[in-house]
């Protein structure tokens, strides 16, 4: 584990750092899981997804529910990054797998996801279809956009494929944030000026 960093500075070290996902969104999603500017999802990442997803469900801290899931994230690097459910006393606390599994994915440079697999159910080992709660299908929307792939699993074993946008039509993101009439990265690509917080003390008289 590195504690290095912290918050001290470098806030310019990855590109985009502050730049939300800008991948082309619901609008063009057309239902297509695979179709966008990311390769193909293969049945190989798909299968390593679900086990990946299941041994992350394992791991789950579901005391109050017993209620475990599990999820497992597809990074554009082509790593896997997991998530279990953590409950909470204070109920409200907790935390679906699949958040998890994107934090995950941000924190080791993954921030924008080709697809998520999501499993889960009651006691033992029994798997239900299982779909992502209306939160993480905001949060999988953020570093997904509509095109990216949901695993959810169905009866006696098999899976089921859907896209973002599907799941989750007409999205709000990144895009109704924009400014009108500010041109979006007016200081150029590298000027990442994080943000004009300096306009505090202007010494103009
Ligand atoms: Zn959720």
């Amino acid at each position: 584990m590195e504690l290095s960093g912290g918050m001290a500075g470098e806030r310019g070290d990855e590109p985009g750092l502050n730049k939300p996902f800008e991948e082309p969104l619901e609008s063009d999603a057309g239902g297509d899981p695979q179709a966008v500017g990311s390769p193909p999802v293969t049945d190989r990442e798909i299968g390593l997804l679900l086990q990946e997803a299941r041994a992350a469900r394992r791991r789950a801290y579901a005391p109050y529910s017993g209620f475990t899931v599990g999820a497992a994230v597809l990074g554009f690097s082509g790593r896997i990054h997991v998530g279990c459910n953590v409950e909470n006393a204070s109920y409200g606390l907790s935390l679906c797998a699949e958040r998890a599994a994107v934090a995950a994915a941000v924190v080791n440079g993954d921030r924008r996801i080709r697809a998520v697999a999501v499993v889960g159910g009651g006691a033992g080992a029994v798997e239900i279809s299982l779909t992502p709660c209306g939160a993480c299908r905001q949060v999988i929307h953020e570093h997904g956009g509509g095109k990216v792939m949901v695993i959810t699993t169905g009866p006696q074993g098999t899976f089921v494929l859907a896209s973002g946008g599907e799941l989750f039509p007409r999205a709000f993101g990144a895009a109704q944030l924009a400014r009108p009439g500010a041109e979006r990265g007016s200081g150029a690509d590298g000027t990442d000026g994080t943000d004009g917080t300096g306009g505090a003390n202007q010494a103009t008289e």
